[in-house]
C-alpha cells in the first residue's frame, strides 16, 4: 500500500482544504505515513500571505527531496497557479526539482489522474474511479472532509475574494469571490454534527459577503445553521469577516443564537482613514467602531479580536497615534499584529518611496503590542475565579497518569486544565485560576455527561 503525508501552511482555509486532499487520497487506496515512514507521495499545501511564508514552503520541498528522493512531491495551496506535471503544465514551481506534480485546489478531483500517471501509481485512478462512478469530480467542494477532530469542525462557504486590498495576493491567487449553493453547505454542516462535531466554523476570506440567489444572505445562513442546534451542535463561529458587510442584521442574528460564541474577530487593519484608503479597505475609522458599538450593546460580554498592519508605506506618526487610539478605545482582547513586508506583485510592493524603515516598523509594533496586550491581559484576569465551557482540543498524558487538556471557551480563550482522563473532544466546565500571558490556567470543575444540552450565548 502506498502511503502519504501531507504538510499544511498557512490559514484554517488551508487546512481545511487538506481534509479534502486527505480524503481524496484515502480513497485513492493510500495510507497515511507513519511518523518514522518514508512517504510515497507529500503534499504541500502551501501560503503565500507573505513572501516569508512562500520561502518557507519552497525551504521545506528542498529539505523533503533531500529526506525522500523517491517520493513523489505536489504542491497545492496559493502558490500554485497551474494544474499537472512537468509534461504537460507550465506551473513555475515545476522548474524546482523538487517538485513533480501541481495541482490548483479546485482541481483536488484530478489528482488521481496526476498520480497514476507515474509509475508504480497505475492502480490509484481505477480505485478512485469505483468510489465516485466517475473520473472526476468538477467541485471540490462536494467531496467530503476527511476531519482530523470530528468534535471541531471547518467548513468552507466562500472561496477567493474581490476587496483587492492593497497589500494581499489572494485575489490574484484564490480567484474571484464564489460563495458555495447554501443546500450543499447545510447538508455538510448536517452530516458534521450527525459525526459528532458540536463547533463548526464557517470560513472563507470574507464570510459575510456569503451570496445566496444572487442575494447578500451571511445572517440567513448563520440562522440554519443555529438550527443544528436540534441535533447537538453547540457552537458557531465564522472567520474572516470583514467590516463592510458586517451589517446590523448579522449582529442581531447573533445575538439570538443559540450557538453563537459571544467572540468575533473583526480586522481593523489601521486606525487612520487615510492609511485604510492607502490599503483600499472600502470603510473608515468611524464605521468600524460603530459596529463594535452596536456589537457591544447587543452581546455585552463579546470579546473581541482584530487584526493589524503596523508601518504600512507612507505611515506617519500621526497615521500611528491614530491607530494607537483605536486600540484604547477598542479594548481589543487580541490582535494579529504584522509589520508591513511588501509582497510581491501587490500594489503596495510598488510604494517603494514610501516604505517605513525597518527599525521605526519594529518600535511602532511593540508600542502597539504594548497596548493590546494591557486591554487583553486586564480583561482576561477578569475570568478569574469564573467557570468557562472549554472544547478542548489537544489532550497530553503527563507524568503520574494524567493528561493536561487545552482548549478554548466560548469566548475563544485559550485555556490548560489537568484532569486524570483524556477529554479531547469534550466540552468541559472548568474554574479559571490564573493567566499567563494571553493564556488561562484552571481546574476542571464538572465531569463531562455527554451529550450537552447547547448553551447559547451568556452573561459572564
Ligand atoms: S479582504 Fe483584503 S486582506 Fe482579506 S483576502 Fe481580500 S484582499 Fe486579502
Amino acid at each position: 500500500m502506498k502511503s502519504y503525508r501531507i504538510q499544511t501552511f498557512g490559514c484554517q482555509m488551508n487546512y481545511s482544504d487538506s481534509e479534502r486532499v486527505t480524503s481524496v487520497l484515502d480513497r485513492c487506496g493510500l495510507c497515511l505515513a507513519g511518523e518514522n515512514d518514508s512517504p510515497d507521495v507529500l503534499i504541500f499545501n502551501t501560503c503565500s500571505v507573505r513572501q516569508r511564508a512562500e520561502d518557507k514552503a519552497v525551504g521545506a520541498m528542498r529539505d523533503a527531496r533531500k529526506q525522500f528522493p523517491a517520493a513523489r512531491i505536489g504542491v497545492t495551496g496559493c502558490m500554485v497557479r497551474q494544474t499537472g506535471t512537468a509534461a504537460d503544465s507550465r506551473d513555475q514551481l515545476l522548474k524546482l526539482d523538487s517538485v513533480d506534480f501541481t495541482f490548483r485546489i479546485e482541481d483536488a478531483a484530478r489528482l488521481p489522474k496526476i498520480l497514476s500517471s507515474f509509475s508504480g501509481f497505475e492502480n490509484v485512478l481505477p480505485e478512485f474511479e469505483n468510489f465516485f462512478g466517475t473520473g472526476e469530480i468538477e467541485n471540490y467542494f462536494r467531496i467530503a472532509p476527511k476531519v482530523k477532530n470530528p468534535a471541531q469542525v471547518f467548513v468552507p462557504i466562500t472561496q477567493g475574494c474581490d476587496k483587492f486590498c492593497t497589500y494581499c495576493i489572494v485575489p490574484y491567487t484564490r480567484g474571484r469571490e464564489i460563495s458555495r449553493p447554501i443546500g450543499e453547505i447545510l447538508d455538510e454542516c448536517e452530516n458534521l454534527v450527525r459525526a459528532g462535531a458540536r463547533e463548526i466554523t464557517l470560513l472563507g476570506q470574507n464570510v459575510n459577503s456569503f451570496v445566496s440567489d444572487g442575494e447578500k444572505s451571511f445572517p440567513e445562513l448563520l440562522k440554519k445553521v443555529d438550527e443544528l442546534h436540534k441535533i447537538g451542535l453547540s457552537r458557531t463561529r465564522f472567520t474572516s469577516a470583514h467590516p463592510q458587510d458586517f451589517t446590523d442584521e448579522v449582529v442581531d442574528v447573533l445575538a439570538k443564537m443559540k450557538t453563537a460564541c459571544p467572540y468575533v474577530h473583526l480586522p481593523v487593519q489601521h486606525g487612520s482613514d487615510r492609511m485604510l484608503r492607502a490599503m483600499n479597505r472600502n470603510y473608515s475609522v468611524e464605521k468600524y467602531e460603530k459596529i463594535i458599538s452596536n456589537l457591544r450593546k447587543k452581546i455585552p460580554n463579546c470579546t473581541l479580536a482584530t487584526d493589524v498592519i503596523v508601518g504600512f508605506p507612507g505611515e506617519t506618526e500621526d497615521d500611528f497615534w491614530q491607530l494607537c487610539e483605536v486600540a484604547r478605545r477598542m479594548r481589543f482582547d487580541f490582535s494579529y499584529t504584522a509589520i508591513f513586508s511588501p509582497r510581491k506583485n501587490t500594489p503596495a510592493s510598488r510604494m517603494k518611496k514610501d516604505f517605513i524603515p525597518q527599525e521605526q516598523k519594529r518600535e511602532r509594533f511593540h508600542a502597539f503590542d504594548t497596548i493590546v496586550k494591557d486591554s487583553a491581559f486586564a480583561r482576561r484576569e477578569k475570568f478569574i475565579g469564573q467557570t468557562l465551557e472549554i472544547l478542548v482540543e489537544s489532550s497530553q498524558p503527563q507524568l503520574g497518569g494524567t493528561f493536561l487538556n487545552g482548549g478554548r471557551s466560548r469566548e475563544f480563550l485559550e485555556t490548560y486544565f489537568l484532569s486524570d482522563q483524556s477529554l479531547i473532544g469534550k466540552e468541559v466546565s472548568v474554574k479559571i485560576t490564573g493567566r499567563k500571558g494571553y493564556v488561562l490556567d484552571g481546574d476542571w470543575v464538572g465531569k463531562n455527561k455527554g451529550k450537552q444540552k447547547p448553551a447559547g450565548l451568556r452573561a459572564v
